[in-house]
């Protein structure tokens, strides 16, 4: 595995968005909603770079893609805390294609919020395939398939303080 940003590297990442989520949220009723599993670790990061009042919940989506096929995104709303009359933050560890946080944000939005963002960890460059774009982005990064910080394969790499770009021997060793 190769690593691409350092624990250390990462920390001056979350505390540069927080600090402008910060500027941009306090004093404003706010919810941060973590998309499941992968922002995790981004997630309880960044909200304890946040010092003022916020709640904070999680929405599971998960999508089930095959090599050539555009994945079917499965989202769980009811689990998701009511945000009615709130600004929401949806935080996500990875802007791939958009796709994900397109459909999340539709959806938050039918719950009827006072307003709607998003933070991500990473942006895949030139992988774009919606027109939103997420408000706050710590880190762009090549496209290759990164674990660590939360992000996984096949579930493992997700403990990892790290990001990596992960390499053929190592999605070798688990098989699917
Ligand atoms: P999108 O819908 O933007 O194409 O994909 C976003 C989701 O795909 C992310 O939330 C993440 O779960 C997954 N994903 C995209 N790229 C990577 C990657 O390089 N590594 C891992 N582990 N997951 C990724
Ligand atoms: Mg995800």
């Amino acid at each position: 595995m190769k690593t691409l940003l350092t624990e250390t590297v990462i920390q001056d990442g979350v505390r540069r968005i927080a600090q402008q989520i910060a500027h941009d949220f306090r004093g404003k009723r706010l919810t941060m909603m973590g998309v499941m599993t992968g922002s995790v670790v981004f997630l309880a990061d960044l909200m304890r770079q946040l010092d003022f009042p916020l709640r904070v919940g999680v929405v599971w989506a998960s999508s089930y893609r095959a090599s050539t096929t555009r994945g079917e995104l499965v989202v769980n709303t009811p689990m998701m805390p009511s945000v009615t009359g709130d600004h929401v933050l949806l935080v996500d560890d990875i802007f791939d294609t958009g796709h994900t946080l397109d459909r999340l944000l539709k959806e938050i939005r039918k719950c009827g919020p006072l307003s709607v963002h998003s933070a991500v960890l990473l942006r895949k460059q030139g992988r774009r395939e919606v027109s939103l774009d997420p408000d706050y982005v710590a880190f762009e990064i090549p496209d290759e398939f990164v674990v660590g910080y939360g992000l996984d394969y096949q579930g493992h790499y997700r403990h990892l303080p790290y990001l990596a770009a992960l390499e053929p021997d190592d999605m070798a060793k688990w098989p699917s």
